[in-house]
C-alpha cells in the first residue's frame, strides 16, 4: 500500500464532510476548522465513550461543565499571564513569526522545548539556522498564548478577560464545592470536556494544532504521598482505552517529558505520543502537578483549600494527577490510523478502518432501485427500526458500488441492501466494509447480526 500522506487525509475529509476549513466562503480562516456531519458524529462519539470510560463508570469520578470565560485572576492565580507563553523568532524580510524550539527541532532533530531565550539565540547562530524561507531570524522572545476578550459594556482594564488556556482551571476553583456537594473523598476526580483557546505561534499541521480546540481532562486529588500509583494506573489505563479504540499499539508510545519541557507547573509528564505521517507527536498528557493549583489559587482568591481526612483528621493541600486529551487532536490520529487504500483486481478503494464505536454511522441501508416504491418502503422500514438503536445512514442516489465506496470512504462498518429478493423472501444482503464481502441474511436476523459485530 503506498504511504497514505497528509494531503490524502486533508482531501477525504474534505470530500466526506469530516472537517471543514472555517469560514471558506470568505477565504478561510487561519488554523480553523468546522466539522461536518460525518466529522460531528465521530467528535460526539468519542465525548460519550471518553465520559463514559472516565467519569460515568467511576465510583470516584464526578463531572464539571464551567464557563468558558471566568474570572481573570483565575489566569493569574494559574501562572498563565505570567508565564503561559512560548518563544518566538520571526523572519526578519518576511515578518512571518515561527515558534523557536520547533524551527530549532527541526534543524537539528533535538527536544529544545523549555531552552531560555539566550539558549536559543545561541544555538541558532552557531547552527546558522534560517527561517523555512530562507531568510535570518529575530533573536527569540516570548509570546504569551491567553487569548484576551473584552466583555461587557464599559471599556476599561476591567473588562478585559480572557478565553480559558486548559479546561482544567475551573476544576481548580471550582475543588471545594464539587467535593462537598458530591461527598467525594480523596482520592476522586473531576473531568470536563471542552474547549480551550490558545494564541499559538505556530499552527498546523491541519488540525494537529489550532488556537481553538477541545479538551478531555482529569484532575485527580490525591493524598501527598500517593500521587505515584495513579501516574501508573492512569497510563496503563489510558492506553487500554486508545486500544480500545482500535488504534494500533505499535504507533503509540509513552514518553517522559526531560526537565526543561515540562509547564512550570509539572513535576512529572509523561506524553503520549502517535507516530503521524510527519513524525512521532504528543496527543496526550499525563502529569503531576503536585499542590501548584489549589496552593496558587488559595493564595489569589484567599480560600483555603485545606482537605481534612474524614478519619483520621488529617489535613492537607490535595495533590493533583492529571489527564489531559486534545479531542480534535485524537480525532485526527483515528483517521490517521484507519485511513487505508486497497488495491483489489485493478481497483483502489480508501477505507476509513474505524472501530464501529468510533465511526459515524454504524450501518447504511440502500434500496437497490430510487424509482421502485417497494424497495424504498421496505429499505426505509429497515432503516427506522435500525434507527432506534444506532446511528444508521439511508442513501438511494447513484448506483450501489458508488453507495459503498462512499460508505467505505467515512468507515460506516455494514451496508445493508433491499433488492427485488427481499420483496420474494425477506432477506437483504450486508456487505462488510472490510472484507467487501456479502452475506444473505434475513431481515429478521439484522438485529442480532448486528449486535454481535457492533458489540
Ligand atoms: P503541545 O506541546 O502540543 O503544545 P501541550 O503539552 O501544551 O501540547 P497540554 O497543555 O498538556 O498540551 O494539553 C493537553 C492536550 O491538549 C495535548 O496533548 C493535545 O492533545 C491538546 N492540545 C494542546 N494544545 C493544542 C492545540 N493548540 N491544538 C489542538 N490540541 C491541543
Amino acid at each position: 500500500m503506498a504511504d497514505v500522506t497528509l494531503n490524502d487525509i486533508v482531501s477525504l475529509c474534505k470530500r466526506r464532510g469530516i472537517v471543514f476549513p472555517s469560514s471558506e466562503v470568505y477565504g478561510g480562516w487561519e488554523a480553523t476548522y468546522d466539522f461536518g456531519p460525518v466529522g460531528a458524529e465521530m467528535l460526539h462519539n468519542l465525548r460519550n465513550l471518553w465520559w463514559k470510560e472516565f467519569i460515568q463508570s467511576q465510583k470516584n469520578m464526578v463531572g464539571l461543565d464551567s464557563a468558558i470565560i471566568s474570572h481573570p485572576r483565575v489566569w493569574e492565580a494559574s501562572g498563565h499571564v505570567e508565564s503561559f507563553a512560548d518563544a518566538m523568532v520571526e523572519d526578519l524580510e518576511t515578518h512571518k513569526r515561527y515558534r523557536d524550539d520547533h524551527l530549532v527541532d527541526e534543524a537539528l532533530g533535538i527536544v529544545s522545548d523549555g531552552y531560555s531565550l539566550d539558549e536559543l539565540d545561541k544555538v541558532i547562530v552557531e547552527n546558522k539556522i534560517l527561517s523555512p524561507d530562507g531568510n535570518p531570524l529575530s533573536k527569540a522572545k516570548y509570546f504569551n498564548q491567553l487569548v484576551e476578550v473584552k466583555v461587557g459594556t464599559t471599556e476599561n482594564s476591567k473588562s478585559v478577560a480572557y478565553l480559558r488556556g486548559e479546561t482544567c482551571q475551573p476544576i481548580f476553583y471550582n475543588f471545594e464545592l464539587v467535593q462537598q456537594s458530591s461527598r467525594q473523598q480523596i482520592p476522586f476526580g473531576i473531568g470536563q470536556i471542552g474547549k480551550a483557546f490558545r494564541n499559538e505561534i505556530k499552527v498546523g499541521p491541519y488540525f494537529f494544532r489550532t488556537r481553538e480546540f477541545e479538551q478531555m481532562e482529569i484532575e485527580l486529588f490525591v493524598r501527598p504521598d500517593d500521587w505515584e500509583p495513579h501516574i501508573d494506573r492512569f497510563k496503563k489505563w489510558s492506553i487500554e482505552w486508545l486500544k480500545s479504540l482500535g488504534i494500533s499499539e505499535s504507533k503509540m508510545r509513552l514518553r517522559d517529558q526531560e526537565f526543561k519541557e515540562r509547564a512550570h507547573y509539572n513535576k512529572v509528564a509523561t506524553d503520549v505520543e502517535y507516530e503521524f505521517s510527519y513524525g512521532w507527536k504528543e496527543f496526550q498528557g499525563i502529569h503531576y502537578r503536585g499542590d501548584w493549583d489549589l496552593k496558587r489559587h488559595g493564595e489569589f482568591s484567599g480560600k483555603d483549600f485545606t482537605y481534612t481526612e474524614p478519619k483520621t483528621g488529617e489535613k492537607y493541600i490535595p495533590h493533583v494527577v492529571e489527564y489531559s486529551i486534545g479531542l480534535s487532536r485524537l480525532l485526527l490520529v483515528l483517521i490517521s490510523d484507519a485511513y487505508t487504500v486497497e488495491e483489489k483486481d485493478g481497483k483502489s478503494r480508501i477505507v476509513l478502518r474505524l472501530d464501529p464505536k468510533v465511526a459515524a454511522y454504524k450501518a447504511a441501508v440502500f434500496p437497490l432501485m430510487a424509482n421502485k416504491p417497494e424497495l424504498v418502503d421496505k429499505a426505509d422500514a429497515i432503516y427506522q427500526g435500525l434507527l432506534k438503536q444506532y446511528p444508521v445512514a439511508w442513501d438511494a442516489r447513484g448506483n450501489v458500488g458508488k453507495r459503498y465506496y462512499y460508505q467505505d470512504e467515512i468507515g460506516t462498518p455494514y451496508c445493508i441492501t433491499v433488492d427485488y429478493e427481499s420483496l420474494e423472501d425477506d432477506t437483504v444482503t450486508v456487505r462488510d466494509r472490510d472484507t467487501a464481502e456479502q452475506v444473505r441474511l434475513s431481515i429478521e436476523d439484522l438485529d442480532s447480526f448486528l449486535a454481535e459485530k457492533l458489540a
